[in-house]
């Protein structure tokens, strides 16, 4: 009797959702969630971006939730990863979606790892990350070079049992002239902005954006020496990113982007 054949292995995509509003997916994004027999989901991915994505497909792919979210309850990544691995050998299209981009703090790396140690093809498509639609949500740009000269994505959040982020370095070079984004920091804040004062000063511009590009989106503006203060006041939620700069002077852009900020965009188009 022969052996039943293999089944075939199709290239796993590790895919990045973008931030939240559905519009920011790319095509490319779209076309492999459209092709996928099951989808493994971040619970940073908004529902309305898999709706979206989704929507008049019959079958329609099995979803699956993988929520990692901090502080939360949460599938351990080497499940994922196990996982990952076992629907793609079982013959299944597999897309993994991750918030924003899969190569920005998404773990992506570990994944990668586990799928070529099983000898699975895979591919990333990258989405827009959570920091870029924050900064647009404030009104300028990470990088308007009358403000800066670069930017640095920085985790708040140090890796389990690994020392965290160098916040004096990270301070000196932000002086230098770099906008300062800092995914994972809000519930880090106390400790980061202490660190940070010595080389920034009370006085530099600071800010926070929650959901950005979500119908949930809200966002404050501070200064170093009031971000705590402000933060716990106005009870910004997860998901938020901090971002630090002289960018956030560049108030050019600021009255645009209240103008196009996401419930006055879904009021315009109801
Ligand atoms: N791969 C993701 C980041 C994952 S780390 C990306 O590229 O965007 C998770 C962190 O991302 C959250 O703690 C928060 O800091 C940030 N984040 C994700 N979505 C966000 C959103 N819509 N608005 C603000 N911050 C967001």
């Amino acid at each position: 009797m022969p052996l039943p054949a293999a089944p075939v292995l199709h290239t796993v995509h590790l895919v990045g959702a973008g931030p939240g509003d559905p519009e920011l997916l790319t095509l490319k994004a779209l076309r492999v969630l459209r092709q996928a027999t099951v989808i493994l989901v971040d619970d940073l991915v908004g529902e309305q971006v898999l709706a979206h994505a989704l929507e008049g497909l019959d079958p329609a792919p099995r979803i699956v939730p993988v929520g990692k979210r901090g502080g939360c309850e949460s599938t351990p990544q080497a499940f994922i990863e196990k996982l990952l691995v076992r629907e793609a050998l079982a013959g299944e299209k597999v897309v993994r979606l991750k918030g924003g981009d899969p190569l920005v703090f998404g773990r992506a790396g570990e994944e990668i790892a586990a799928l070529r140690e099983a000898g699975i093809p895979f591919e990333v498509v990258n989405g827009i990350t959570a920091g870029l639609a924050a900064v647009k949500a404030l009104g300028t740009g990470w990088t308007d070079r009358r403000h800066a000269q670069g930017v640095m994505l920085v985790t708040g959040h140090p890796q389990t049992g690994g020392a965290g982020p160098d916040w004096d370095a990270i301070g000196a070079a932000a002086a230098s002239g770099l906008t300062l984004v800092i995914y994972m920091g809000v519930t880090q804040a106390p400790r980061l902005v202490e660190q940070l004062l010595p080389r920034l000063g009370p006085d530099w511009p600071a800010a926070a954006v929650q959901a950005a590009s979500t119908p949930a989106q809200r966002q404050l503006r501070a200064t170093l020496g009031t971000l705590v203060d402000t933060l716990a006041r106005e009870q910004l939620g997860s998901p938020a990113v901090l971002v630090l700069g002289r960018v956030l002077e560049a108030a050019a852009l600021a009255e645009w982007a209240a103008q196009t900020a996401p419930a006055s965009q879904a009021q315009a188009s109801a």
